[in-house]
């Protein structure tokens, strides 16, 4: 049973959305290549889990949790009868190895180390079971759900606390419980409580540098020709329903301006102008909720991001979504 589904990270998200409206330098290029690479090893992770069956199991994916002052981060956690477990996944490629204490990657010293974070992330849940004076075990594996590594490791503890991707299949089979038990869902409960937002994100895009406008999902060409319905792609030659453009408007004024009350004329700006007002207006009535202050109406974005607005809205529509080559 899963209790939380993994959804895109406000990270990858933003930059995302950033990465199509400036022209991105090398560090910038390198955080987008790591976030996506990071989120593709956790769907990986979760497709071997689907795959494994979880019945029995309870299941959290990418939560933040508040354990006393501080917060930790979790890819999964595992609950089966009186056991917690916590998987850390690292979807690291080619050659890597933990040698004296120090990770690796090829030659080069990594900072970032996972067997930390992994202890980490096992103490918080530790620490909400001594707050809640509870007593249930907490284990922890890294995940390497990469099946492009190889990983050299002269420490047997250390290589005791990783699961290849060649061992994940069977080490998520390995959690077998009989059924979800009342102890199994008064933890997860416990846990529930102290779900939080991610509180580390609070990047805002500065409107003046992004290139405004509607721009094709394909390639990203901003050189359209926008017609009533379709806008048509002058580069690649495709064709998008301007409603899906709005919706993928929609999406990244969330990601770009998380903190922004969304206005019709902000909206707008971002579009480029690109849109007519009417046709704006209905698209905020039918994917926003809206709201007012007395001296203005603002909208929130219904959805957690285009994809999610795009699977939950029935295709009944003139203005169908999909992607359609017209040469
Ligand atoms: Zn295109």
């Amino acid at each position: 049973m899963i209790l939380t589904e993994r959804k895109v990270p406000f990270e990858l998200m933003y930059i995302r959305a950033f990465s199509r409206r400036v022209e991105m330098d090398l560090k910038g290029r390198r955080m987008l290549s790591v976030l996506e690479s990071g989120y593709e090893g956790e769907q990986q992770y979760d497709k071997i889990l689907e795959a494994a069956g979880h019945e029995g199991l309870i299941v959290f994916r990418d939560i933040y949790v508040k354990a006393g002052d501080a917060v930790a981060q979790f890819d999964s956690i595992i609950i089966d009868g009186n056991s917690v477990t916590v998987n850390e996944i690292k979807n690291y490629s080619g050659f890597y190895s933990y040698v004296d204490g120090q990770w690796f990657s090829g030659k080069f010293e990594v900072t970032e180390d996972a067997i930390s974070q992994l202890k980490l992330a096992m103490g918080k849940l530790k620490k909400i079971r001594y707050d809640a004076k509870m007593n249930f075990d907490v284990r922890g594996k890294i995940i390497f759900p990469n099946l492009d590594l190889q990983f050299d490791c002269d420490d047997e503890r250390a290589r005791s606390m990783v699961v290849m991707r060649n061992q994940l299949k069977e080490y998520l089979e390995s959690f077998r419980s009989g059924g979800i038990s009342e102890q199994s869902k008064e933890i997860a409960r416990v846990i529930y409580r102290k779900i939080i937002e991610n509180p580390y994100f609070d990047k805002t895009a500065d409107i003046t540098v992004l290139r405004c406008g509607l721009y094709c999902i394909s390639c990203g060409s901003f050189d359209l020709d926008i017609q009533k319905y379709y806008a048509y792609c002058m580069q690649c030659k495709c064709r998008e329903s301007k409603e899906s453009h709005i919706i993928r408007g929609l999406s990244d004024f969330k990601a770009l301006f998380r903190h922004d009350k969304m206005t019709r004329q902000k909206l707008q700006v971002l579009l480029g102008d690109q849109v007519s007002e009417r046709m704006l207006q209905r698209m905020l009535k039918k994917y926003c909720e809206t709201f007012s202050t007395g001296v203005s109406i603002y909208y929130k974005f219904k959805y957690y991001d285009y994809d999610d607005a795009v699977n939950k809205e029935p295709r009944n529509s003139k203005y169908h979504l999909g992607l359609k080559l017209f040469k």
